[in-house]
């Protein structure tokens, strides 16, 4: 099932930067001056100015280290420079940081804490997936940030990694935990039912949600 295009017929004519004269001036001046932004990470950014200055943006609590922002208490232009680099995908928002996503090597920004893994191929409860082993369709029950190496399968005496169908899989792949949703049709929800440990890439993500 693939989403419908969300093409205009005919696409509306319009500028893509402002109307720079409908601006005040420190928004024109965050939009034209030269200015490096990089993350530190916990929602703060280092901001270069363009006269040479490095000044540091606490982007949650609104808080810049420049002389115009702590006297004045206005929202400074490298504040609002950083929070435009944000919106345009320059830098990474708060709680995420720039790296390739583990499971598809695509450039994204990830959670700060836990998997690398872009909010493509992050799984969601619901979800539903294809194991690759079988071709068996289930609905995902939890994803974990644990690594398969390291979550021990009670039953089977070995690791998700170690077990046999898992081998072509990264150790270093998180567990989904995942269940088969016609096993059993006398529980009263999906997720209810007995769950299975997968390595995450063993998982192919389906574009689709269980309907329970
Ligand atoms: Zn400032
Ligand atoms: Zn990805």
């Amino acid at each position: 099932m693939t989403p419908p295009e969300h093409t205009p017929a005919s696409p509306r004519k319009r500028p893509l930067a402002p109307d720079l004269s409908e601006l005040d001036a420190r928004s024109v001046r965050a939009w034209t001056e030269s200015m490096a932004v990089s993350s530190m990470g916990r929602g703060r950014y280092r901001v270069e100015s363009e006269s040479g200055n490095e000044y540091t943006v606490d982007l949650a609590r609104s808080d810049c280290s420049c002389p115009d922002h702590e006297l004045r208490r206005e929202r400074c232009k490298h504040l609002r420079r950083v929070a435009l680099e944000v919106t345009l995908g320059n830098v990474a928002p708060p709680g995420r940081v720039r790296e390739t996503c583990a499971a598809c090597d695509r450039p994204s920004f990830v959670p700060e804490a836990g998997p690398a893994l872009c909010d493509r191929c992050r799984l969601e409860p619901g979800d539903v997936v294809r194991d690759r082993e079988t071709g068996d369709l289930l609905v995902v029950a939890r994803a974990t940030d644990r690594r398969a190496d390291e979550w021990f399968l009670e039953g089977v005496g070995s690791t998700v990694a170690d077990h046999a169908t898992n081998r072509g899989y990264p150790a270093a792949d998180v567990v989904v935990e995942a269940v088969y949703p016609f096993s059993d049709s006398a529980r009263t929800s999906v997720l209810d039912g007995k769950r299975y440990a997968f390595p995450r890439s063993r998982l192919e993500e389906l574009d689709q949600q269980f309907i329970r």
